[in-house]
């Protein structure tokens, strides 16, 4: 039966021979409560409304326990960040380059001069030195053996060299990469006009079209174009919305650039937001695409950033309610070999409703202390000594025999 093929799970005890799958079986779904531990058998995929026949947990479909650690640890910087040390949560966001490019090594042909196949070789295999080393080669090779050089010098980290490299493939030649390269290169480093003259000539691969969108979003954040109608545009080109967590987007690079700049323009420690800062800062969170928890953990580290407690607050005490809230209804948390970790979660829960951030995250220490979280692991109920983890991940059970 088709139905019953998906990814199935073996958990096992480090200590004893407590085990159990988890996931589609030719007769349904093998379940394991995370809560009380016992093994069943379901007619069904779980689903929210399957429980554990012995304690009543919820059954999940697949095992979350493994997550605990990282929503303690997301919990965690949270309630740091509302407390006012942003570093934290700051480290957990992803890196979101403004500018993209394409430093793809350029494709031997069968009939390249042997020079030119060494040196791309030689791209391939990340030797920069010896790509630069190469004899100058002509034509369509010309073009090529530039690309090569352009891509040594940015990954050798010497951008105004790449931008060179690039020129002298554009000299041989129009060529949309080159153009998108090149002006990467040009908007990072703050040569706006040169950079947007390349990136018009870039192509409409997503790349492109976000960098141009970018470019739009860095002019208005620098005052040097209105606001409104440059971030409409920026709209128009980047195109829809990426939704995953680390896709870059108009309103999250608008608001990190506005934190930068506002770092940038005044230094002082401890710092204090200006009113000026604290309009823009908010007009561009409600340009905000998303309400996930990277969106609001961005907010919250700008807010911090720029010296304005009570802004950094306002975002933190429902993220960290929500955070908390999610951690207590994991099934794991229910059962008695964790009791201490979801006691700990209820007094946090209690500090932060009264909003006391410090103390919320004190009662979580221990917690986020435990190695066996840490390890994605829970403590095993059958021995008590030992701890329960994944051993064994199957992608699709098969359908057939
Ligand atoms: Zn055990
Ligand atoms: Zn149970």
């Amino acid at each position: 039966m088709a139905s019953s093929s998906g990814p199935r799970w073996r958990l096992a005890c480090d200590r004893c021979d407590a085990s159990a799958w988890v996931g589609a079986s030719e007769r349904g779904f093998d379940a394991w409560c995370e809560a009380c531990q016992h093994v069943q058998s379901l007619a069904a995929p779980a689903d929210p409304a399957s429980r554990c026949a012995r304690c009543g947990a919820r059954l999940p479909a697949a095992p979350r326990f493994v997550e605990l650690w990282g929503m303690l640890q997301h919990l965690d910087a949270v309630l740091a960040a509302w407390s006012g040390d942003a570093t934290p949560l700051a480290t957990l966001l992803p890196e979101r380059p403004a500018f993209l490019t394409d430093l793809t090594p350029p494709v031997a042909a069968p009939d390249d001069p042997a020079a030119l196949r060494a040196q791309l070789a030689a791209l391939a295999r990340g030797e920069w030195s010896a790509v630069l080393a190469a004899p100058a080669a002509a034509g369509s090779a010309g073009m090529r053996a530039h690309a090569a050089c352009a891509i040594a010098h940015e990954r050798d980290g010497d951008p105004a060299a790449a931008i060179t490299a690039w020129g002298a493939v554009l000299d041989a030649g129009e060529d949309e990469r080159a153009r998108l390269a090149r002006g990467a290169l040009l908007a990072r480093a703050g040569r706006l006009d040169e950079a947007a003259q390349d990136l018009e000539r870039a192509g409409s691969s997503f790349a492109a079209r976000w960098s141009r969108a970018a470019l739009l979003v860095t002019a208005a954040v620098d005052g040097r174009t209105e606001d409104a109608e440059a971030i409409a545009r920026a709209r128009v080109e980047a195109g829809e919305p990426g939704a995953y967590w680390s896709d870059p987007t108009v309103g999250r690079l608008l608001f990190s650039l506005l934190v930068s700049r506002a770092l940038a323009t005044d230094e002082s420690e401890p710092r204090h937001a200006s009113d000026a800062e604290r309009s823009r800062l908010r007009a561009a969170e409600r340009q905000l695409e998303h309400d996930t928890f990277w969106d609001r953990a961005l907010v919250l580290v700008g807010w911090v950033r720029v010296g304005a407690p009570d802004e950094a607050a306002r975002v933190a005490e429902p993220l960290a309610r929500a955070e908390a809230g999610a951690l207590a209804a994991e099934p794991a948390l229910a059962g008695a070999t964790l009791a201490g970790v979801a006691r700990a979660l209820r007094d946090a829960g209690r500090a932060i409703a009264a909003g006391e951030p410090a103390r919320a995250r004190a009662a979580l220490a221990d917690a986020l202390a435990r190695d066996d979280l840490e390890r994605f692991r829970i403590p095993c109920a059958r021995c008590g000594r030992g701890t329960v983890g994944v051993d064994e991940v199957l992608e699709a059970f098969p359908a057939e025999g």
